[in-house]
């Protein structure tokens, strides 16, 4: 089968390799759509720090597909059931995974999943544990759902574990609109009555959020900081910086409230000082990664409510190496960059 591999010493290749067979509790799915993510572009560029060993390994971490086989002691899943693939998988064994909290697994590190040191999804088929497969409602197309892990799941947690920012009267900016941030934007809009302030200085993205949802979208050249702490209370009550980069990450502190909340989501590896004269009094600053299965099933729930849609383009799997100079450029359109086995 066809697979773009992140070879050992650096970059991707569309190598031929063979399908992969599901272990005992494992499941094979037939890839209907894998999602790109600016992330596989560092992970791209570093495969070590996810694999040391140097063998390649393919990538893709928002897959989404129909179950083929599944391997001995499977009981939940059946074939032809349609599922996204939830990426951020651990041993499943240890106690921080029996805690729920499978994106922390310390026994499976480096390797974080499918995508991430293990074969992911950019592929014809992926092997995963039946446990990291979650059903996707009849609603929802197989094609499109693969970002809803990862590009939607990470704000979801985000936003389900803010709720306390998220009270009426309270004002949330979102910087970035790409894939996560289009989907931030439904989300905060399906489960709050928050107003949005999206922060991107690309006009069709930004007009963008506006159709998405968000009450204003600003450019960051704009003075957005200074607009967005005049705004609610004291400025942002909430703000999700989906870029990470060291400018994204200045504004979001200059726009945050006191007692606000400033979250770290993009892998731009940016850093924001912390201290009482360079962030506001009682503001929590953190960083986020990814969620657990449980949580992209109560996401699929409001994808198949019509509250939340991937706005998709699609590509073929040999036209992955190219769409992600794209992205890492920033000339990926709208919405999220789909590859089509
Ligand atoms: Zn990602
Ligand atoms: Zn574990």
């Amino acid at each position: 089968m066809k697979a773009v591999q992140a070879m050992g010493g650096g970059g991707l290749e569309v190598r031929d390799v063979p399908v992969p067979t599901p272990g005992h509790g494992e499941v094979l799915v037939k890839v209907a759509g894998a999602g790109l993510c600016h992330s596989d572009c560092m992970i791209s560029v570093r495969p070590a720090s996810y694999r040391p060993d140097g063998t390649p390994f393919t990538i893709g971490h928002e897959t989404a597909g129909i179950v083929e086989a599944v391997g001995e002691g499977v009981h939940k899943v059946s074939t032809g059931q349609p599922v996204v693939v939830h990426a951020e998988y651990g041993c499943g064994q240890c106690p921080t995974c029996m805690g729920g909290n499978e994106r922390s697994c310390p026994v499976m590190r480096p390797a974080a999943g499918a995508g991430l040191g293990l074969d992911g999804g950019m592929a014809e088929y992926i092997v995963a544990p039946a446990r990291a497969v979650v059903a996707l409602p009849e609603q929802l197309d197989p094609v499109d759902a693969g970002p809803l892990d990862d590009a939607g799941l990470t704000p979801y947690h985000v936003i389900r574990t803010s709720a306390p920012w998220l009270e009426a009267g309270s004002v949330t900016a979102v910087i970035g609109i790409g894939g996560l941030g289009h989907l931030a934007i439904q989300i905060l809009r399906a489960v709050s009555s928050t107003t949005i302030v999206a922060v991107e200085k690309d006009p069709g993205r930004r007009a963008f959020a506006l159709e998405l949802g968000a009450d204003v979208a600003l450019d960051p050249e704009d003075d957005a900081a200074a607009r967005i702490k005049g705004m609610g209370r004291d400025g942002a009550s909430l703000v999700l910086d989906l870029v990470g980069a060291d400018q994204t990450l200045a504004l979001g502190a200059a726009a945050a409230a006191r007692q606000g909340k400033l979250v770290c989501v993009g892998a731009a590896l940016g850093s924001v000082p912390v201290g009482m004269m360079h962030v506001p009094w009682e503001c929590v600053v953190q960083t986020t990664y990814s969620g657990e299965a449980w949580e992209l099933e109560q996401l699929l729930q409001l994808a198949a409510a019509g509250k939340v849609k991937v706005s998709a383009n699609h590509i073929s799997l040999d036209d992955v190496s190219e769409a992600y100079e794209r992205l890492d450029k920033g000339e990926h359109g709208s919405g999220r960059l789909i590859a089509v086995p």
